[in-house]
């Protein structure tokens, strides 16, 4: 991920380093882990704890036969173009990110089961909405294999 990408997306989010730095918070470390500056590529990629947690997530997408190998800082971050299942993967991921990003919020640690729920609750309000608009059939072949 390019410095310029990391400086864009810490204008939106916010990280205790940028948040140390105009004196928000008492210390630039990271929520996770509590060693490293937290920057948003720390949290999403290189934090022991996110490093856990992909790992699980990637196990995971396995057992639902969605083959995905080890990803790189820039899958991570920017999704997997053109991949298997496309559509699951990249969502998977966002949300990921996304759930992440709130574990740090609410200072608790990454937990692959809970983003699994989530991720349902999601997968449960989109198939109300593919309903509600008779297209089952888009539903089903992005959520087929969870
Ligand atoms: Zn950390």
């Amino acid at each position: 991920m390019r410095e310029s990408q990391c400086k864009l997306l810490n204008k939106y989010l916010a990280t205790n380093a940028f948040l140390y730095k105009i004196g928000v918070v008492s210390s630039p470390d990271c929520s996770f882990c509590g060693k490293e500056n937290e920057s948003l590529k720390h949290i999403f990629i290189h934090c022991n704890y996110t490093v856990k947690f992909w790992a699980e997530v990637i196990k995971w997408l396995h057992s639902l036969n969605v083959n995905i190998n080890n990803l790189d800082n820039k899958e991570i971050m920017l999704g997997i173009p053109n991949c298997e299942d496309e559509l699951f993967v990249n969502h998977v991921l966002l949300i990921a990110k996304q759930y992440l990003y709130f574990c740090r919020c609410r200072k608790t640690f990454p937990i692959c089961k809970v983003f699994m729920s989530r991720l349902r609750k999601i997968q449960n309000l989109e198939l109300i909405i593919a309903k509600s608009k008779n297209k089952l059939s888009p539903y089903t072949a992005k959520w087929g294999n969870f």
